[in-house]
């Protein structure tokens, strides 16, 4: 489903050229979940916002669907993001004085549900992460491991072909990070999404179907195929 061949990708300042990724190939298929490990500053996080086609390549290509996500518009590549990305970003951006369940909806009504439907699925989004006598208070009201798990949420609501997750269990405990870990890869099962999950957790990663190092923006090793 997600296809990256050779991406290269370089962040130029006016003093240097940083290497963010270089000839990196791999791939995601529907009902697979993908892990993907590495070190502080590996490129794990620009990976997935190529993948969200929110940055651009400089070289190679990502492919969703067989279609070269260089080829959208910036008119398809928002569709894209809305309708078939759940991206779970790193830093949360929820809406401040908003309660949880509005976050939790926000994309489904981007993509045009109506309100009442938008809170009634964003509620049961809320209830499968464990937050569901939380939703109406605001991000202030909440830890960071609630504000983590709102934004999950509204990731997942509206059912996304493609989960992107960037640490999604960085603020949570062992419990709820296994837990999350053990959603994502059920909608990868049951629901056939396509699952590419960054985790430091050498334990969690080894929950996916495929684990994959990035070591100074280079894929290193395919530690692992536990496919049964
Ligand atoms: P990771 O998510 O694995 O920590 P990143 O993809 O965030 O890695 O970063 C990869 C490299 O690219 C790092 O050296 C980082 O400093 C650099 N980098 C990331 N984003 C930018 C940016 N917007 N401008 C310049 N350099 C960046
Ligand atoms: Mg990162």
């Amino acid at each position: 489903m997600l296809t990256l061949e050779q991406v290269v990708k370089r962040y130029r300042s006016a003093a240097e050229e940083i290497h963010a990724l270089e000839q990196v190939s791999l791939s995601v298929e529907a009902g697979e979940m993908l892990a993907l490990q590495g070190p502080s500053g590996s490129g794990k996080t620009t990976l997935l916002l190529l993948a969200a086609r929110a940055l651009r390549a400089d070289g190679g290509t990502v492919s969703y669907d067989g279609r070269d996500l260089a080829s959208f518009s910036e008119q398809q590549a928002a569709q894209y993001r809305l309708s078939e990305v759940g991206l779970i970003a790193q830093n949360t951006h929820l809406m401040a004085r908003v309660s949880a369940v509005e976050n939790a909806a926000t994309k489904l009504l981007l993509g045009g549900v109506a309100l009442d439907r938008a809170r009634e699925q964003a509620m049961e989004w809320l209830e499968r992460v464990g937050l569901a006598g939380n939703a109406q208070r605001t991000p202030e009201e909440l830890s960071g491991g609630e504000r983590q798990r709102v934004a999950i949420a509204r990731a997942l609501a509206g059912q996304p072909r493609l989960i992107l997750a960037d640490e999604p269990t960085a603020n949570l405990d062992s419990q709820r990070s296994i837990d999350i870990v053990a959603l994502l890869g059920g909608l990868a099962r049951e629901e056939d999404a396509a699952v590419l999950l960054v985790t430091h957790d050498g334990e969690l990663a080894r929950t996916a179907d495929r684990v994959l190092a990035l070591r100074d923006g280079r894929i290193e090793t395919d530690v692992a195929a536990r496919r049964a």
